[in-house]
């Protein structure tokens, strides 16, 4: 029996609103604990694109708990580590991949976003209904379930829906306000896309700065090709996150003049298969459901790219949203109540490095604070929170019981 024909017998319908990483991974769980589920992608197809994302403590627990340890290590971009270089491309300092038990800079779990996503669906899609080219034009909620209309007129109902739409989620905007409420800019904005490898990387990261701004190559499992990544300062950001050409055009303007290869990689931006820039922000809210609504991952608590972890939070927040779910007998309110309570400490400490890192990049003016000691233990501590900080409930047994798990 499927998960999903498991789910219709219980009568438990759940809409998940994005197929990223949130998104099919807390589909997997919830099959996994009898829902009948349906994911919703705005998009045509499955994105592709990114920069590769990282996999650390607790969230190497979930996918190893997923059953997906060996083929996501397969799908890995096999990294060796990092270095900065000069203009001239003469190293100034080293990173291994091996450097903090593997948790470092550069992590051993690391894969391409446009990857893990594809990893992610392959294997959810059997048991899954998965609806691309569609979105939600129209929600209502009562006691009992959502009314949703989507934008091809479709017209649906579903005991819970869950926000998996990422940092700009149309959801959040219609259920909880507007964007500028929950959305925090910090100040810097990131493009990346992919180019070919004419530049001879094997399997090192090579990153140039300059104050403000900075160009990144990174090797990739296609040796054939290689990502690129290019920061800038931005104090504010009102580009369209969907107007790709304004997008190019910002890039153009913000790193023309920077040095080493920038001027070779910005040559391929024309006719890469795989451009994406958006700004590094925060999402934070002081709750992240209502009634029969929650969001996860992005939507909810974008962490930023500074921070490394907005793909560790989705998977660790997916698992436990999906088993706070099940074992509360799918009862909406006890559910997101113990998701939050768990999630909200490791989500505040990531948020927290990505504050700091975000501020080591600023150029310092005269009042500038003095730049944090990451040396210190307070440092330490908190990286232990973020890596760590959520305790792995084991919720197997909650389909058949059906009942709460004790712990
Ligand atoms: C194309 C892309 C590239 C990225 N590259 C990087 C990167 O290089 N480095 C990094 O740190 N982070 C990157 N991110 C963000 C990263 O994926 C997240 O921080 C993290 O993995 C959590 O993911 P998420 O699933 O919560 O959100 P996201 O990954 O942002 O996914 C949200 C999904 O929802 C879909 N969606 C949006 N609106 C709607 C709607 N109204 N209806 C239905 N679907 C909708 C989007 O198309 C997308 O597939 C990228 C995200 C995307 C979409």
């Amino acid at each position: 029996m499927g998960a999903g024909e498991l789910g219709g017998e219980r009568g438990i319908r759940v809409l998940v609103v994005g197929a990223s990483v949130a998104g099919p991974a807390v589909a997997h769980w919830l099959g996994r604990w009898g829902a009948a589920v349906t994911v919703v992608e705005r998009a045509p197809e499955l994105r592709p694109g990114g920069q590769a994302v990282d996999a650390r403590g607790v969230a190497k627990d979930v996918i190893g708990r997923m059953g997906l340890d060996a083929v996501v290590r397969a799908a890995c971009t096999d990294t060796a580590g990092a270095y900065t270089v000069d203009a001239e491309g003469k190293v100034l300092e080293t990173f291994a991949a091996e450097d903090d038990g593997g948790d470092g800079f550069i992590a051993e779990i690391e894969i391409l976003r446009g990857d893990l996503s594809q990893v992610l669906y392959d294997a959810t899609r059997d048991g899954i209904e998965y609806i691309f080219g569609d979105w939600i034009a129209e929600l209502t909620q009562d006691a009992d379930g959502v009314d949703v209309t989507f934008a091809s007129g479709d017209r649906r109902r579903f005991e819970l829906v869950i926000g998996a739409d990422g940092l700009h989620s149309s959801l959040r905007a219609m259920v909880f306000g507007p964007h500028e409420q929950f959305l925090h800019h910090l100040g810097h904005v990131l493009a990346f896309y992919s180019v070919p490898n004419e530049f001879g990387l094997d399997r090192w990261l090579l990153e140039y700065q300059e104050p403000g701004r900075s160009a990144l190559l990174r090797p990739i499992q296609d040796a054939t090709r290689a990502m690129a990544m290019f920061y800038f300062a931005a104090a504010d950001f009102d580009v369209d996150h969907r107007d790709i050409g304004a997008q190019k055009r910002l890039l153009r303007e913000r790193v023309a003049g920077l040095g080493w290869l920038a001027p070779d990689i910005l040559a391929h931006l024309d006719h890469t298969p795989d451009f994406y820039l958006d700004q590094v922000a925060q999402v934070v809210m002081d709750r992240w459901s209502d009634g029969r609504v929650v969001l996860l991952g992005d939507a909810a608590f974008s962490s930023s790219p500074m921070s490394g972890q907005g793909t560790g939070l989705a998977l660790v927040g997916a698992y436990v949203l999906a088993g706070e779910l099940a074992a509360a007998g799918w009862d909406p309110d006890a559910g997101f109540a113990r998701y939050e309570a768990r999630m909200r400490s490791m989500v505040e400490a990531n948020q927290e490095i990505g504050r700091l890192n975000a501020r080591t990049r600023e150029i310092p003016g005269p009042d500038a604070e003095p730049a944090p000691d990451f040396t210190g233990d307070w440092f330490g501590e908190l990286l232990v929170r973020a890596i760590n900080g959520v305790e792995l409930p084991d919720y197997t047994g909650v389909p058949e019981s059906g009942a709460p798990v004790t712990r």
